[in-house]
């Protein structure tokens, strides 16, 4: 399945030369001078395109800061004529959209919670009807790409060809290092049915501190994501939100620094060469993979019939256990990691086990 997305380019509407692609700014604006100052160190760094700044801040609880709110335009109009950096906000109503339309902010975006929402998010496209502002939805906090699909399409029937994602993470039930885990794949599939689109990493919200930042930085480059968007504060001691996972400019600039740019093709003919000469291998085990996988499946279903007939459950936990144990020890001999042979073994039993109850449920010839 593709999108039918009608957009244009990010760089017919972003380009100033600089790679990667980085927005960076506060979390919230606080004060004037917290934002005129962030906004000049951040400008000096020569490594950043677009400021960002919260105006309104859609918080958890209430009684958190919620936002300096409409003052914050000003502030930013301030900014953008000092630094010369495009300006970018989150807005969440049709309410915020035409205050920043008003103010000529630069770029909008869309935040987590919003894009979760489908009234909201259509509330926002409605908004934005006749305007020619890019617009960037974030992904929604629930691990869900009918959403964050839903709500790009509903942005752009509005008419915002100038289009983007940022893959902000997503809330999990389990804890882990990450503040929002990145679920890379659900990115990746935003990619594989919009390939044009382009998508922006925020490895802010998804590492909820600074330790992490680098690293996630660095796989989302990895991945041919197109750009960063890092929040980064005067202070981040004494940030008024978010204080853990903000950096300071400076620190922003040594992270953009170290950043290693990959690009997707090489122009360097013999490393296509032997490039393609690997693709060919991989395609040709893969073509044996799968083959073998349709045959130990048509094995599966004959031994469907043969326990149909014989009446015997599907499941025999104690012959799983087997499986998975004897596989796993060869797989590790390959040095393959474990996780995966054991998620790899479930997929493949999940099949079997469908394939037996379809088996199962369908009458032999003899009873119909
Ligand atoms: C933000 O960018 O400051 C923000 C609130 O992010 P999210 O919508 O990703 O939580
Ligand atoms: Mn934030």
């Amino acid at each position: 399945m593709k999108l039918n997305l009608d957009i244009v380019p990010l760089n017919s509407w972003l380009d100033n030369g600089k790679e990667p692609l980085i927005i960076s700014g506060p979390c919230s604006a606080e004060t004037e001078e917290q934002l005129l100052a962030t906004a000049k160190l951040l400008a000096a760094t020569g490594k950043v395109s677009v400021l960002r700044a919260g105006i309104w801040k859609p918080r958890t609880r209430p009684g958190e800061f919620e936002g300096i709110g409409s003052i914050g335009l000003e502030w930013l109009k301030r900014a953008k004529e000092e630094t010369g950096l495009p300006t970018a906000i989150e807005v969440a109503t049709a309410k915020h959209v035409e205050e920043a339309l008003a103010a000529g902010v630069d770029i909008l975006w869309v935040g987590a919670r919003s894009t979760a929402n489908p009234f909201t998010v259509q509330e926002i496209a409605d908004a934005l009807q006749g305007a020619d502002v890019p617009v960037l939805v974030k992904n929604p906090v629930n691990p869900d790409l009918s959403l964050w699909i839903g709500a790009l399409e509903r942005i752009n029937r509005a008419g915002i060809k100038k289009l983007g994602a940022i893959h902000r993470g997503f809330s999990s039930f389990e804890k882990t290092s990450f503040r929002n885990e990145p679920m890379w794949d659900l990115a990746i599939q935003l990619k594989t049915v919009a390939p044009e689109l382009p998508i922006i990493n925020d490895p802010s919200h998804i590492c909820g501190n600074r330790e992490l930042i680098p690293y996630i930085s660095q796989k989302a480059l990895d991945l041919d994501m197109q750009g960063l968007m890092i929040e980064s504060h005067l202070d981040p001691s004494v940030a008024w939100t978010d204080a853990k996972q903000q950096v300071t400019p400076a620190a922003l600039a040594e992270l953009v620094d170290r950043l290693a740019l990959r690009k997707a093709d090489s122009d360097n003919p013999v490393f296509e060469d032997q490039l393609a000469v690997l693709r060919k291998d991989i395609d040709a085990l893969d073509d044996v993979i799968i083959q073998k996988v349709g045959e130990r499946m048509k094995i599966v279903e004959k031994i469907g019939e043969f326990k149909r007939d014989n009446s015997v459950t599907i499941l025999q936990v104690s012959r799983w256990d087997e499986i998975v144990e004897k596989r796993t020890a060869i797989a590790s001999a390959l040095k393959l990691d474990k996780d995966f042979t054991v998620k790899l073994l479930e997929l493949i039993h999940n099949e079997s086990i469908r394939k037996q109850n379809e088996i199962m449920n369908t009458k032999t010839s003899v009873e119909a």
